[in-house]
């Protein structure tokens, strides 16, 4: 049975090696439709290599050069938001694999999920700002969520067979990213060139920042809470500068399972696109011999807060993690274009989280109204610095 794939964000880093992962398995995966946000060039030539049904350029300014582009096909193309709500609801799309970055993915997989669409999530946003509503919905939808998270994948492989087995405790391991062991004199001169500089993964900008203040661990502690429904207390942050355990999970009589492998995104890619099945790949192999040594040690929170922010937010539950999330979105993208220094962004979403109005039972218009209002006030906080 082939499966038909809508890839929501095929330019990105997710997208891209999810096309390498397809291009190796006509005969299993077949491209229904993609997505992009601006990139019209890279949106044309997928789309002239993997043939879809639909493609849809979010900026409506490019329209026209996809739509001229692709006149000589029969490949339908749509533009703006609204059109992603759409094609994830086609009868002929299976999964929807959603790499999209931060809060513009949680309506078009809320739609999918609805649709009755497998999700394979690669934007765990989606799941912190709104992970209560989301795993409700796709149970009672019975859909899957299956996470391309390297983290995620890694527990989700460990948990196969284990249903009803307890877990008491995840492991999610950290690389520390590159300024592990650095102290807050150092990173309040470090620049965003520096911070893009990640030691063991090649991920987009958003996420690798991210990995750089640990705030995407934070993140991923959140998605975890709602992809395997455990406690918060249950789950521990260890970090692993090699890379190669990816998680470990550790059962009611202390017995751990760890996934293990090269860091290489493709492999959590293709596990979701393939399971329950596991097909083969030709991805390099781990040699044990260029790692003589796997090493843990403890997160640094104290330095790097954006970490107990995080938790501090799934504590407080309700729409706090949207805050935290609208905020970081913004003070990304403003330490991206150098506004404002490494350790700011952390002062920033606090001051966020505590003076946007607490709910303890957001509706799907609450989070939006939530992530709008914080980005405004983000904004403005910015501005002063
Ligand atoms: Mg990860």
């Amino acid at each position: 049975m082939i499966k038909n794939i809508a890839i929501l964000g095929s330019s990105g880093s997710i997208g891209t090696q999810a096309l390498d992962v397809i291009r190796q398995y006509p005969q299993l995966f077949k491209i229904a439709v993609l997505t992009v946000h601006h990139n019209a060039g890279l949106l044309i030539k997928q789309a002239l290599e993997f043939h879809p049904e639909t493609v849809v350029i979010v900026n409506q300014e490019k329209y026209q050069e996809v739509k001229d582009a692709l006149l000589h096909t029969s490949i339908k193309v749509l533009s703006g938001e609204a059109a992603l709500v759409e094609v994830v609801q086609y009868p002929e799309v299976d999964i929807v694999l959603t790499a999209l970055v931060g809060f513009s993915g949680l309506q078009p997989t809320i739609a999918a999920i609805q649709a009755k669409k497998d999700i394979a999530l690669a934007n765990k946003e989606t799941l912190v700002v709104a992970g209560e509503l989301v795993t409700r919905l796709a149970k009672e939808n019975g859909v899957r969520i299956l996470p391309v998270d390297s983290e995620h994948s890694a527990i989700f492989q460990c948990l196969v067979g284990e249903a009803h087995n307890s877990v008491e405790k995840l492991y999610i391991t950290a690389s520390g990213g590159p300024f592990r062991g650095k102290n807050s004199d150092f990173l309040s001169t470090v620049t965003s060139k520096e911070a893009l500089k990640h030691p063991n993964w090649v991920m987009g900008a958003k996420i690798t920042i991210d990995s750089a203040s640990l705030m995407n661990k934070g993140l991923e502690v959140i998605e975890a809470k709602w992809l395997f429904d455990i406690d918060i207390s249950k789950i521990d942050v260890i970090v692993h500068p090699q890379s190669v355990v990816h998680s470990i999970v550790q059962f009611n009589d202390g017995s751990m399972k760890a996934q293990m492998g090269l860091p290489d995104m493709k492999l959590p890619i293709q596990y979701a696109l393939s399971y329950p099945e596991r097909i083969n790949s030709d991805f390099p192999r781990f040699d044990f011999l260029n790692y003589p040594q796997l090493t843990f040690e403890q997160p640094d929170k104290n330095t790097f807060r954006n970490l107990a922010l995080a938790f501090m937010a799934i504590e407080t539950g309700g729409n706090m993690p949207c805050v935290i999330n609208a905020a970081n979105e913004v003070v990304v993208a403003e330490f991206l274009k150098e506004r404002i220094g490494f350790l700011e962004m952390s002062d920033i979403i606090e001051r966020c989280m505590s003076s946007i109005s607490y709910l303890n039972t957001p509706t799907l218009q609450d989070f939006i109204e939530t992530d709008q209002e914080t980005r405004m006030l983000a904004q403005r906080i910015v501005t002063k610095y």
